[in-house]
């Protein structure tokens, strides 16, 4: 069985964001990038898979402009066996996304598809969804445990205050939780070999796929700065400032 995972470079996760001066989008010039970590979550699974003899080939997807090509190239390295990189220099919706992987899919015919739950710069939580609408497979979002029998997928969910367990037929469509694993480190000579991994490009146009927009973002601004906090002289003042200035006893 072939896995596709789809994998997204975004801000890495320990650089604090900063809006542009003009509020139009978030800062990117000259900051460090990374795997989105659910895609890395996305990635370690597949790999897994693979060690255990579920999966013969891992082939990761990126959608974006040539930087992109860091994240598939770390992805071989952590032991993907192909990369695919969808070139376009416009961040696409997820809805565009999602069209342009279920031709990967037509493609490639993958047996199961990886994605993380989320991206964490966009927060849209939609893309996997919708890729399983388009394709017609099952969905199995959320995933915290993932385990093969026979031609069925067997996916544990964390929903609200617990878990879920559903059976899905395979082909389907995954998303990854945090807790489905702890991804790996590439070592220094798998980053060595991932340089000689094929990695071919694509484009939206190659895959028929119109990626135009369907939102225009208005404005993007910081959150409220929280004001600092005060010390209080004494249980009574505290109770009093909660009641009268919090307003919330
Ligand atoms: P989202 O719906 O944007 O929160 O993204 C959910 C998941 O869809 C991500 O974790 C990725 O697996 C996949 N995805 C989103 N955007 C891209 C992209 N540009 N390239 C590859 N995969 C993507």
């Amino acid at each position: 069985m072939k896995v596709l995972v789809a994998i997204k470079r975004v801000v890495d996760a320990n650089v604090k964001v900063r809006v542009k001066a003009d509020n139009s989008a978030v800062e990117l010039a000259n900051i460090k990038m990374a795997i989105n970590p659910f895609c890395e979550i996305a990635i370690e699974e597949a790999i897994r898979l693979k060690e255990k003899g579920h999966a013969s080939e891992v082939l990761v997807v990126s959608i974006g402009p040539d930087t992109c090509q860091e994240q598939l190239r770390t992805a071989l390295a952590l032991g993907a066996d192909r990369a695919l990189q969808i070139k376009t220099d416009e961040s696409p919706e997820p809805l565009a996304v999602a069209k342009l992987l279920k031709a990967v899919v037509d493609q490639e015919q993958p047996g199961m598809v990886i994605l993380g739950k989320q991206s964490i710069d966009g927060d849209n939580n939609q893309t996997g969804q919708m890729l399983a609408a388009l394709t017609g497979m099952p969905q199995g979002t959320f995933a915290s445990e993932v385990a093969i029998e026979g031609d069925a997928l067997q996916v544990t969910r964390e929903i609200d205050g617990g878990l879920q367990k559903v059976s899905l037929k395979l082909p389907a469509v995954v998303t990854t939780d945090l807790r489905l694993n702890e991804p790996r480190y590439a070592s220094l000579p798998n980053i060595m070999k991932a340089k000689r991994k094929p990695l071919e490009t694509q484009t939206p146009e190659d895959l028929g796929i119109d990626i135009s927009p369907r939102l225009t973002v208005l404005e993007v601004t910081n959150p409220p700065e929280r004001a600092a906090g005060i010390k209080v002289g004494s249980v009574s003042e505290l109770v009093e400032k909660l009641k009268n200035d919090a307003g919330v006893l």
